[in-house]
């Protein structure tokens, strides 16, 4: 029971590694309130762990995030972990990107993040404690063709944290930013890859094949409980070892 009494915020909880973090932290005894624009997969999950809070929250909808913080704030009093793990691809080569799929991918996976952390940042540094775990990738660290806009998102989320890390730990506040970037996971976001190129993947990376969302929920379990309490602006690479 590693997140025992936690409250954790998890976005984009509907589905992939969000889903199985949310019922990772709630076997672990979080208080988990999963957030995702898609109704439909909050029901599904409510159905397999009805602990769990669900909430259809977009993250680019700022009123509605106040909302959502103001009522989890009036229910349970605090908030101890926010997993900002939402995002989208809308992928082209460049040339070809449109100014929607620019758009849209800012603002989902980077606005959506400083939009989450800016509404819950207040409550953390009242109660003095706090962790906030973003999701990066390694295309934000060495680029991927055809994702321009993502690649942005994901290394902006990068420079975010580490300012974060500065930042919200002032005064002495044990508010900890870190960030995790998620090599190729078995996800609905990465089951449209054909075959010959998740062949030609695994061929790159040292363990020779995909992750599991598992895999990548386990580090956000590890960095939103105190076993982590000494880690602050990091980010952990969950690739297999793609990046090294
Ligand atoms: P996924 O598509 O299975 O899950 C993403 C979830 O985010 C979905 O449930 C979706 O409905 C939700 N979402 C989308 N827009 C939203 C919005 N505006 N507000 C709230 N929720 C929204 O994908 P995943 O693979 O589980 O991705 C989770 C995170 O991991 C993402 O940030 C992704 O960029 C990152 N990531 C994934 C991989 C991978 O290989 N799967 C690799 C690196 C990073």
């Amino acid at each position: 029971m590693r997140l025992e009494g936690k409250v954790c915020i998890i976005t984009g909880a509907g589905s992939g590694i969000g889903k199985a973090a949310a019922l990772l932290f709630s076997q672990e005894g979080a208080k988990v309130i999963a957030c995702d624009v898609v109704e439909e997969n909050l029901k599904k999950l409510k159905e397999e762990d009805d602990r769990i809070d669900v909430f259809v929250l977009d993250v680019t909808n700022r009123e509605a995030i106040q909302n959502m913080v103001d009522n989890v704030v009036e229910k349970y009093g605090r908030i101890d972990v926010l997993v900002n793990n939402a995002g989208i691809t809308r992928d082209a080569l460049l040339l070809k990107m449109k100014e929607e799929d620019w758009d849209a991918v800012i603002n989902v996976n980077l606005k959506g993040v400083f939009n989450m952390t800016q509404a819950i940042a207040p409550i953390m540094l009242k109660q003095g404690k706090g962790s906030i775990i973003n999701t990066s990738s390694v295309v934000g660290v060495y680029g991927n063709i055809g994702q321009t806009n993502y690649s942005a998102t994901k290394a902006g989320i990068i420079g975010m944290t580490k300012t974060w890390a500065k930042e919200l730990a002032r005064k002495g506040a044990q508010i900890r930013v870190n960030a995790v970037a998620p090599g190729f996971i078995k996800t609905p976001m990465t089951e449209k890859v054909p075959e010959r190129i998740i062949n030609a993947l695994n061929e790159k990376i040292p363990l020779k094949r995909m992750g599991e969302a598992e895999e990548v929920a386990r580090v956000y379990l590890f960095l939103a409980s105190d076993e982590s309490s000494y880690i602050t602006g990091q980010v952990i690479g969950v690739d297999g070892g793609l990046v090294i």
